[in-house]
């Protein structure tokens, strides 16, 4: 079998692909690679090499089907009666091999189902399918949660690691990392395996156990996919990035290895998965993160206001602006607003660690200006707060009537599986443009403030824009600081009061999806109405950086406006990792080097 194997690689030498295949030890690479191998190649591994690698995995070894597969087949199918009545449930898309929580992106990408599919329950099993992608030289993709807006799990002719059976959580009174015995001080702390949802660790460390731990906002999105963003939460200004509170992770490299990476480990490579952006370092396994005592309260501030004429409008966003600099610029406050054409704004506001009466009191002075003027009309406006314990207890939620949560509805699903009603819209939608930017605090300051409430106001009269205050961690704790700025996320985001995002779409368009033709030509315009939006405000803030993960697919500098001054150390981590790279996200580190499929390298390795 192994002599097959090494037959197969000397033909592969044709295309200049060679390496010495010693699967199942550490897989070594001898030659550059210029080309990854595709099923219709010969140098296709044969039924006996998935066999091997099947018996390998335990068995996991899946061969994917597109999402609406049955229903290309036949549409009247109970298969596709299911598929079709679970298309907006994130849980299911997410159970799914082939699901991605988006259905596509105008001109940029298209959902594709890979070849085969390791449903890894192990590190080990992960390693195995990192040996045998080296060593049959295939186009590797790794998914998680599946939320990536840009793509990034999913990939056409490839081996896919799928790491969503991988969910274990467990807490920690006094964790010290691998190596840092005696060297660092013992923290509270919990560990997931890298399939968890942001939701299951909600549910352990906040509803069980009474303590906090810095996730994602939204709670279907997989935890080691959000830490290699950076990742932010709704209360992200009081604790930082979710990468900041990284105290180690366990990651399987291109070599094969399972590596344990802290601040006393392997220390490069842990401060690149901080933010350095998923699919490109390695797979990881499991994190650890930093929890923290839980405030006693989180609150909220939502509601409408709607204005009559556009110089009121103005003149509320002007007003709202003094009103956050003064009175929201803080540890406190995070979530959003939505500034809209139709000079509507929206709040929903979030915070931690005030009480019902702060709260209220921290609002009415601009809800009793707005009763003022006779243009403005608030609607369904409400601030107040709640146990911080019960925020993500979905069954406490439920008993007392609220909305807020939608739970997984199908028979035997975990109670503790729900989402936000607010997200609800994005399920399986497909995008026509996306794009943000970090706005520096400083514009709130003195003139500036004008010059951000007239170049917010421009862009509002093309798209809807929304203002996500917790994305921008100036305004911070110090200590949230220092931890976010030890990260690999641009260092924009911690003089950034918000991080700003245009986008907008339409309902799911997977491939195969039963639906009315898309009028590309509307949704054309429509993409170039967000360039021209975010153009208003990129005049505010010309090298302004924009978040890896919520970002455009087109943005030509993603380099600088990803990571900014650490893209350089970015690269050379890579470059120790992962020479032959492996690992290929587009627009992700080292993927310059390669074509946007991530099949052709472009340059020669020095
Ligand atoms: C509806 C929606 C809501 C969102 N809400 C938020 C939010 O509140 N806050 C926020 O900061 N971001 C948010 N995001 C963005 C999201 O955090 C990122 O897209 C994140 O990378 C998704 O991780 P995932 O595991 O769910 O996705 P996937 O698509 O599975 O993975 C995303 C990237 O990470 C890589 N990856 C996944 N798992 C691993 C692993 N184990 N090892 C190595 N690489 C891996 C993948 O290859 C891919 O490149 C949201 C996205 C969506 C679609």
């Amino acid at each position: 079998m192994r002599r097959r194997n090494l037959l197969k690689g000397i033909a592969a030498s044709v295309l200049q692909i060679a390496f010495r295949p010693r699967w199942p030890l550490q897989a070594q690479v001898t030659r550059p690679i210029t080309r990854r191998v595709r099923p219709t190649d010969r140098q296709w591994p044969g039924p006996d090499s998935w066999a091997k690698l099947r018996a390998a995995v335990g068995g996991n070894l899946l061969e994917p089907q597109p999402l609406f597969a049955a229903c290309e087949k036949d549409a009247k199918s109970a298969a596709c009666a299911e598929v079709l009545g679970n298309i907006r449930n994130p849980f299911y898309i997410g159970d799914q091999p082939a699901g991605t929580e988006v259905s596509g992106w105008l001109d940029a990408w298209t959902p594709a189902a890979s070849a085969y599919a390791i449903a890894a329950r192990t590190a080990d099993d992960v390693a195995a399918g990192v040996r045998f992608a080296v060593e049959h030289n295939l186009r590797l993709v790794v998914k998680g949660g599946g939320h990536s807006y840009l793509g990034t799990s999913n990939a056409p002719d490839s081996l896919l690691i799928w790491t969503r059976a991988m969910n274990k959580v467990t807490l920690h009174d006094a964790f010290v990392g691998l190596g840092c015995e005696g060297r660092v001080a013992p923290v509270n702390a919990v560990t997931a395996e890298a399939g968890a949802m942001w939701i299951d660790l909600y549910h352990a460390v906040t509803t069980e156990a009474g303590r906090y731990v810095q996730g994602g906002g939204c709670t279907t999105v997989g935890v080691a996919g959000l830490v290699q963003s950076g990742g932010f939460g709704s209360f992200s200004k009081g604790f930082g990035t979710a990468a900041a509170g990284l105290l180690e992770a366990e990651v399987v490299t291109a070599n094969g290895k399972v590596r344990t990476v802290n601040a006393c480990n392997n220390e490069d490579l842990f401060w690149a998965l901080k933010g350095g952006g998923g699919g490109s370092f390695g797979v990881v396994t499991k994190v650890t993160l930093r929890t923290h005592p839980l405030p006693e309260f989180f609150g909220f501030a939502g509601g409408t206001i709607s204005a009559q004429s556009d110089s009121a409008f103005r003149e509320l966003i002007h007003r709202f602006f003094e009103f956050y600099r003064d009175k929201l610029f803080n540890p406190h406050w995070g979530e959003s607003i939505k500034i809209r054409p139709d000079n509507v704004l929206e709040l929903s506001m979030v915070c931690q660690g005030l009480n019902d009466g702060e709260v209220t009191r921290v609002w009415q002075p601009l809800f009793d200006w707005v009763k003022t003027v006779p243009e403005l009309k608030m609607t369904d406006v409400s601030a107040g707060a709640r146990p911080a314990r019960s925020w993500w207890d979905v069954v406490a939620r439920k008993k007392r009537g609220s909305r807020a949560m939608i739970s997984d509805p199908r028979p035997g699903a975990p109670v503790t599986h729900a989402y936000w009603s607010g997200d609800q819209d994005q399920v399986g939608a497909f995008v026509h443009g996306y794009d943000s930017v970090w706005l520096p605090a400083k514009l709130l300051q003195g003139n500036e403030l004008l010059r951000l409430v007239n170049a917010l106001f421009a862009a509002s009269r093309l798209k809807k824009v929304e203002l996500h205050f917790n994305k921008g961690i100036a305004g911070a704790p110090a200590e949230a600081v220092a931890r976010t700025r030890d990260t690999a996320t641009n260092p924009a985001v911690v003089d950034a009061f918000v991080l700003v995002i245009i986008a907008d779409g339409e309902r799911p368009s997977y491939p195969g999806l039963p639906r009315p033709a898309m009028d590309t030509t509307a949704a054309r315009n429509n993409a170039h109405k967000i360039d021209l939006a975010i153009t208003e405000l990129r005049k505010l803030a010309p090298d302004a950086g924009s978040y890896v993960s919520e970002s455009n697919y087109f943005n030509a500098s993603w380099q600088k406006a990803y990571w900014g001054k650490n893209y350089s150390r970015l690269r050379a981590i890579k470059a120790k990792y992962d020479p032959e790279g492996l690992f290929f996200v587009r627009h992700g580190v080292g993927s310059e080097d390669w074509s946007n499929d991530g099949f052709t390298r472009l340059t020669k390795r020095g």
